[in-house]
């Protein structure tokens, strides 16, 4: 099997204290060991979340996550706002369709990031349950401002909903502090683990709303996986993902071991590092620099080349970066430089695009 070197939006690379811990016999869900494991863990994402509500462990992907927010807090009928910039957002879109919510969607554009005077006037025309916003578009390399989106929010008493699928544990999020209502991530992006788990923390009003919402679920039912938190044996309704819970354990103490404020400023380096190399190379960055993502960078596919092309090509160096979604298809690539990132994979980056451009052209 060869391997290559993740520099995707997610899947990320796993360092090796981490895979350390994967090829362990699993512990079983029910026993004492697995009860100390996830009380553990459940305290480490409380902090990385920086909320005092409890964090729920689902075993899905960061989707599922997205999922199970909307089905335990919504009504049907209920009127949410989605404040789109790319293929994530209508993704949350999607789902709230799905459940059968009366959910409008403003589009800012793929490559923008959500215009607060326009999210104002859209919230102050229509009552709206909620707004749904992603902190990271992963489709697109554009980082929102998600605290003074929820200023606008709050202004309107309108609840808040963010996905940080890939953003939580790489960039500032203050849950409480912000207040927001429901914050959704997942294990294989910032949290550098194995794909599995996805992670939901809601802030009290939510759980309230939560009381009367009348939408079906049964496996993804939050208040079960809340008691199973609560309980002095804390554990999951179901069999969980044991494996990648013992993984985001031990990545989420080094987390916090580096500190938050470390982790933040690093990935901030890598960031600034990413996008001043590839400009020296001569491309351009697909976004405006000033809302470019620390956590991954979209630049755009240069005259004369394939975006398939220079994408096989860095990946038979063993470098896997990734092509546009939706209509930025063949226009962009994204290069993923979130979660555990060295200097020699970045530089191992740089060499193979390097010569990509110089062999293709
Ligand atoms: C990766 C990602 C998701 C969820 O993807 P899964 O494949 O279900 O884990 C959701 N939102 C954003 C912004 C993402 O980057």
């Amino acid at each position: 099997m060869k391997n290559r070197i993740l520099m995707t939006p997610g899947p990320t690379m796993v360092p090796k204290e981490v895979l350390d811990v994967c090829h362990l016999q699993p512990y079983h869900h029910r026993t004492p060991e697995y009860f100390k494991l996830f009380s553990d863990l459940n305290s480490n994402l409380k902090k990385i979340f920086k909320t005092n509500m409890d964090v729920l462990t689902l075993t899905s992907s960061g989707t599922g996550g997205m999922e199970a927010v909307v089905a335990n807090l919504f009504k049907r009928g209920d009127k949410v706002l989605v404040a789109s910039i790319g293929h994530f957002g209508e993704r949350f879109y999607d789902i709230t369709k799905a459940y059968g919510l009366d959910s409008d969607i403003i589009d800012f554009g793929w490559g923008n990031a959500v215009h607060l005077d326009i999210l104002n006037d859209a919230l102050k025309k229509d009552k709206y349950k909620a707004l749904i916003v992603t902190q990271n578009e992963t489709s697109t390399g554009v980082t929102n401002d998600v605290k003074s989106i929820a200023d606008v929010a709050k202004k309107h008493g309108t609840l808040i909903v963010v996905d940080a699928v890939s953003s939580l544990g790489g960039i500032p999020l203050n849950m409480d502090e912000w207040g927001l209502d429901a914050v959704i991530t997942c294990s294989q992006k910032c949290l550098m683990s194995p794909p599995g788990l996805s992670f939901v923390a809601l802030s009290e009003r939510a759980w309230q709303m939560a009381e009367e919402s009348d939408l079906p679920k049964y496996y993804f039912d939050l208040k079960k996986a809340r008691k199973g938190v609560q309980s002095e044996k804390p554990e999951n309704p179901y069999t969980p993902a044991v494996s990648t819970i013992m993984a985001v354990k031990k990545a989420t103490d080094m987390l916090l071991n580096i500190g938050m404020d470390t982790v933040y400023k690093n990935q901030h380096a890598i960031g600034e590092k990413v996008r001043k190399t590839v400009k020296d190379m001569g491309l351009k960055l697909f976004p405006d620099e000033a809302i470019s993502s620390d956590l991954l960078t979209a630049v755009q596919v240069p005259e004369g080349y394939k975006a398939g092309d220079i994408i096989n090509y860095m990946s038979e160096k063993g470098i896997l970066v990734t092509g546009g979604q939706g209509h930025l298809k063949g226009k962009i690539i994204r290069i993923g430089h979130m979660g555990y990132v060295t200097d020699e994979m970045l530089n191992l980056t740089f060499n193979a695009l390097k010569s990509a451009l110089l062999d293709l052209s």
